[in-house]
């Protein structure tokens, strides 16, 4: 079987274990079904994912042109604590802030490789922890806005990590902790602008990823570099394809290439 298509991020289901999904135009691929396959992919050529172009992909599946203007890309996504649509106030375009800023937001532990603090909108609880490969997570509080979830993962940064080292996620060394407790310990620090939206009452969400073999030494393909790639899928954690040789391909940092997927 053959797919063409441009790369985005992986979409999941979550489930015993997490069901992953590969969406091209004319194809829809469950990838869960190529485990202990021989896939090989082919890289054919750039597509943004917001002009089309065949231009270099810059960052987040967009080219250099379209990352420093589209509203998409500001530096809010990753930096939270720099949203401003609940003052009014517009960075690139205040209709598309205002519609992805003012909404519920969660600041969540996870834990991957460590525990680490983030933030999400709500609606992408657990999609955002699947994407991360974490194996557990909570949710410590749940904000009306960006701003308030951005000033409270800064606040919490101090005194817990917020990355993810993603060999040791993939290689599966992990620990189990006990969130709750690291919930308690924290909450001290939550700023006062957030505190009454702490959460008291809730439990852990543990996440099982299809992982038939995990990699000792797991080494990232580039396409840039090894425009061609072949060998037998052995699990998918995060948005990570493991292979049998240890090779590791991160589906979403190659968002805006086209490939070609085929499975003997
Ligand atoms: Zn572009």
């Amino acid at each position: 079987m053959n797919y063409v298509g441009v790369l985005t991020k992986m979409k999941t289901e979550n489930g015993s274990p997490i069901q992953y999904y590969l969406i091209f135009e004319n194809d829809f691929l469950n990838v869960n079904q190529l485990l202990d396959k021989k896939v090989s992919i082919s890289f054919l050529k750039y597509q943004c994912l917001n002009c089309s172009l065949d231009k270099k992909i810059y960052r987040q599946g967009f080219c250099y042109d379209c990352f420093f203007e589209i509203p998409q890309a500001a530096d809010w996504i990753m930096r939270p604590e720099l949203s401003t649509a609940h003052l009014g106030k517009e960075d690139r375009d205040l209709d598309y802030e205002k519609k992805v800023q003012l909404q519920p937001h969660i600041v969540y532990l996870a834990n991957s490789s460590n525990v680490k603090v983030g933030v999400t909108r709500k609606n992408q609880v657990p999609t955002r922890w699947i994407d991360q490969g974490a194996h557990e997570a909570i949710e410590i509080v749940e904000v009306p806005n960006r701003y308030l979830a951005g000033i409270t993962e800064v606040a919490l940064k101090d005194h817990v990590g917020d990355k993810t080292n993603w060999r040791t996620m993939l290689k599966n060394e992990i620990k189990d902790e006990n969130l709750i407790d690291w919930r308690e310990k924290l909450k001290q620090f939550i700023p006062e602008e957030a505190m009454n939206y702490f959460i008291e009452n809730n439990s852990e969400t543990h996440l099982k990823f299809p992982v038939l073999q995990y990699p000792k030494k797991p080494k990232s393909l580039n396409l840039d570099k090894t425009p061609f790639f072949e060998a037998v899928l052995k699990g998918i954690k995060g948005q990570y394809l493991i292979f049998d040789d240890d090779t590791v391909f991160n589906v979403r940092s190659n968002e805006g290439y086209v490939v070609t997927l085929k499975m003997t």
